[in-house]
């Protein structure tokens, strides 16, 4: 047990957002970020500036919040009009 790490721990399998599992590739120990799914999926800018600096580089956001984030892009969008 150390608890120099207690706080700074990062589950690289879990979304920074809602905790839930991000199924990245990376994460999962397949070692190949050219295979996972998130490489394959645009993700916002904005989506990624709400990311903990602690997390950024180095936690998937899990495609869930991701794609609930576009749908609310998506409405901004519609509502501007
Ligand atoms: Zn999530």
């Amino acid at each position: 047990m150390n608890h120099d790490d207690m706080d700074t721990t990062i589950d690289e399998s879990r979304c920074v957002f809602c905790g839930g599992e991000n199924r990245c590739t990376m994460a999962a120990g397949a070692g190949n970020a050219a295979l996972c799914w998130c490489t394959s999926l645009r993700i916002p800018r904005s989506l990624l500036e709400l990311v903990p600096d602690a997390a950024r580089d180095r936690v998937c956001i899990c495609r869930d919040c991701i794609e609930r984030h576009i749908a609310l892009l998506d409405e901004e969008q519609v509502t501007d009009r």
